[in-house]
């Protein structure tokens, strides 16, 4: 699916503009990677997309849909997102986290789980980590779970803000590698958020440099950016 930024400002109340007249086109199929300093208007820019965050102005366009024209919580439950330290609910096991959107939309128990196991084996987890509780895990497994329970919304959309960032660069790496080995048999549309240069070169099959004050300063594949 791809999603068109149109014209997009985000002023927050307190009269900070995080997001200043963003437009840009996220392709369908690729992993598309926001890239800036600290406070550049990333996490506001994914967060517009689910409707987390309303623009102040603009639109944005899914697969050529205003999403202004959905219910906002039946858009969130069908595009997959992760964040920095995985978000898991504590007490719940890892494969109960995964099939939380699974039950939500009226899948029965034993389908939800079985899908759950499944997609722990997806993000390279053996079975018995589905009964462990989120903080009997390492902060790289935990990122695998966060992974798993985005990928359970089966949705064609990813949003990833920094879901790397807080794990040591060694598996870091590792789970790099994963997600480019699954984004090779899934295909989705995924939008990446991260400050890291080197991370949005390695993962992007494009890149969105935004500056402090929301402004798009280069756009193209990680070949194009690095070169301007
Ligand atoms: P990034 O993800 O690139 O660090 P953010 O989108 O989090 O950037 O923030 C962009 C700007 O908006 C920053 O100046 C930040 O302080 C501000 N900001 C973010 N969230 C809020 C909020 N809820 N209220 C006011 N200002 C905010
Ligand atoms: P943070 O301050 O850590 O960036 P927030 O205070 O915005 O996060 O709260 C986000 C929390 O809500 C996360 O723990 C996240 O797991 C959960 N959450 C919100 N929206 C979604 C969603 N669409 N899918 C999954 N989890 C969500």
């Amino acid at each position: 699916m791809g999603i068109e930024f149109r014209g997009i400002t985000k002023k927050y109340p307190d009269g900070t503009v995080a997001v200043d007249d963003l437009n840009l086109t996220i392709e369908d199929g690729t992993i598309t990677v926001l890239v800036g300093p600290s406070g550049c208007g990333k996490t506001t820019s994914l967060r517009m997309i689910n409707r987390m965050v309303e623009p102040t102005s603009g639109s944005i366009l899914l697969e050529g849909e205003d999403i202004r024209d959905s219910d906002a919580a039946l858009l969130r439950r069908g595009i997959g997102y992760v964040i920095q330290h995985a978000g898991l609910f504590p007490h719940r096991t890892v494969l109960s986290n995964i099939a939380t959107v699974p039950l939500l939309s009226g899948w029965d128990k034993n389908k939800a789980k079985k899908r759950a196991a499944e997609l722990l084996e997806v993000v390279g987890l053996p079975a018995e980590v589905g009964k462990r509780y989120p903080a009997q895990l390492s902060g790289g497994q935990q990122q695998r779970v966060g992974v798993a329970r985005a990928l359970a919304a089966d949705s064609p959309v990813l949003l990833m803000d920094e879901p790397f960032s807080a794990v040591d660069p060694v598996v870091r790496e590792g789970l790099q590698d994963e997600l480019l080995r699954l984004q090779s048999q899934l295909g989705k549309t995924i939008v990446f958020v991260t400050h890291d240069i080197d991370e949005a070169v390695r993962l992007g099959d494009r890149v969105a440099v935004l500056r402090v004050g929301g402004k798009l300063a280069q756009y193209g594949t990680p070949a194009e950016v690095l070169r301007q």
